[in-house]
């Protein structure tokens, strides 16, 4: 088990795309860490540049104490003492369960005894004891993805570094092994870097979440505080598909310009001036009445909170509802509990904004 450190973490591909900028990053040991953003927003990269498959432009990276990259170090990535899991192509076809498995021990030069009994150990620890002789072509999708899993755990990796390893599951198959995979790894202690684009699986597995956009890292904390202190407009639309509302900030609060929203000032709130107000969908409160002024476009329900869209003099929210059964086009009130404010200019330059409400 080892930490995880990006010092300044740059990555540029030789054909001019700029892949990471500047990353600072630290895992710690026995971590479970998620990295989410958008498509294109260099969560492979990052995973890659671990992995050793990339080399950084700048900076460094560390695995445990070993520099493994920069400061004129390069280990490969077959020495970083790594597993590694993706979404797909991840058994080979033509070797049976057990050879797959098996394989980095070999390459390794474990004694073919002691590759028996690991082998075994780690397909008993994914729920696929005895599969050893089993044709991969005659698993489940689920099935297959164990084996990959088996195969990243037999050599007992430092870390392990997981790239959309169940995005290409269907539910509700994929919930379950979300539930084992957290199981698995926490009895481990494992230290592991988790990529998916699935912000709900983020949030539900990880001890941090780090937010990529634009090579470039937007916010990194733990799930509540990233879902409730969310550090910019784009992290709150990003994860909790926040509506972004421009528009002034006073001594009194904030005001929506040409719009009924209206919310008095907290100690959250950054000086006065033009400013951008998230309202995150559970801060709305949406009531049937005729009296309204907004009107529902669309409701999912679910019995604990479903998510509804509401119009609003002309803003589309989106809000989580509590409960209740809403019917496309009745006309609601809307009530906000609280918004999270930013500086005006700090969604224009969201890319390089620091993740803290400075005041303008
Ligand atoms: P993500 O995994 O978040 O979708 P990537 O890490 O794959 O993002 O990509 C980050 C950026 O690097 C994107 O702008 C992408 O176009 C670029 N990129 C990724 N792979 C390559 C490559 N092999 N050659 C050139 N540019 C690349
Ligand atoms: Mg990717």
């Amino acid at each position: 088990m080892a930490s995880v450190t990006l010092d300044s973490v740059s990555v540029r591909y030789p054909s001019g795309a700029s892949g990471l900028v500047g990353i600072d990053l630290t895992i710690a040991d026995g971590e479970f860490v998620a990295l989410v953003g958008p498509s294109g927003s260099g969560k492979t990269t990052l995973l890659r540049t671990i992995a050793g498959f990339l080399t950084p432009t700048s900076g460094a990276v560390r695995i445990g104490d070993r520099t493994v990259a920069g400061d004129a170090q390069f280990v490969p990535p077959e020495q970083r003492e790594l597993g590694m899991v993706f979404q797909q192509h991840a058994v080979w076809p033509h070797w049976n369960v057990g050879r797959n498995v098996e394989y980095p021990l070999r390459r390794a030069g474990v004694p073919r005894d002691q590759r028996k009994t690991r082998v075994a150990e780690a397909l008993d620890l994914v729920g696929l004891a005895g599969y050893e002789k089993r044709d991969p072509a005659t698993l489940s999708g689920g099935q297959r993805q164990r084996v990959a899993l088996a195969r990243a755990l037999v050599a007992r990796p430092r870390v392990l570094l997981l790239d959309e390893a169940l995005s290409a599951l269907d539910e509700p198959l994929r919930d379950r092994l979300r539930l084992e995979l957290q199981t698995l790894t926490r009895e481990l202690g494992l230290t592991v870097v988790h990529v998916t684009h699935d912000r709900a699986e983020a949030l539900a597995l990880a001890d941090r979440v780090v937010v990529l956009d634009g090579g470039r890292i937007q916010q990194v904390g733990a799930p509540d505080e990233l879902v409730t202190r969310p550090a910019s407009g784009f992290v709150a639309r990003f994860l909790s598909d926040a509506t972004l509302v421009d528009g002034v900030l006073s001594d009194a609060g904030f005001q929506a310009d040409g719009h009924p929203l209206s919310v008095p000032r907290d100690t959250s709130m950054p000086a006065a001036g033009r400013a951008t107000a998230a309202i995150l969908p559970a801060a709305v409160t949406v009531t049937p009445s005729d009296a309204g002024d907004a009107v529902v476009r669309s409701s999912l329900y679910t019995p604990d909170g479903g998510d509804a869209v509401i119009d609003w003099a002309g803003v589309t929210l989106r809000a989580r509802t509590r409960g209740i059964r809403l019917a496309v086009g009745q006309t609601v009130r809307v009530d906000v509990d609280r918004v999270v404010v930013y500086p005006a200019e700090s969604l224009d330059a969201a890319a390089s904004a620091a993740p803290t409400l400075v005041s303008a």
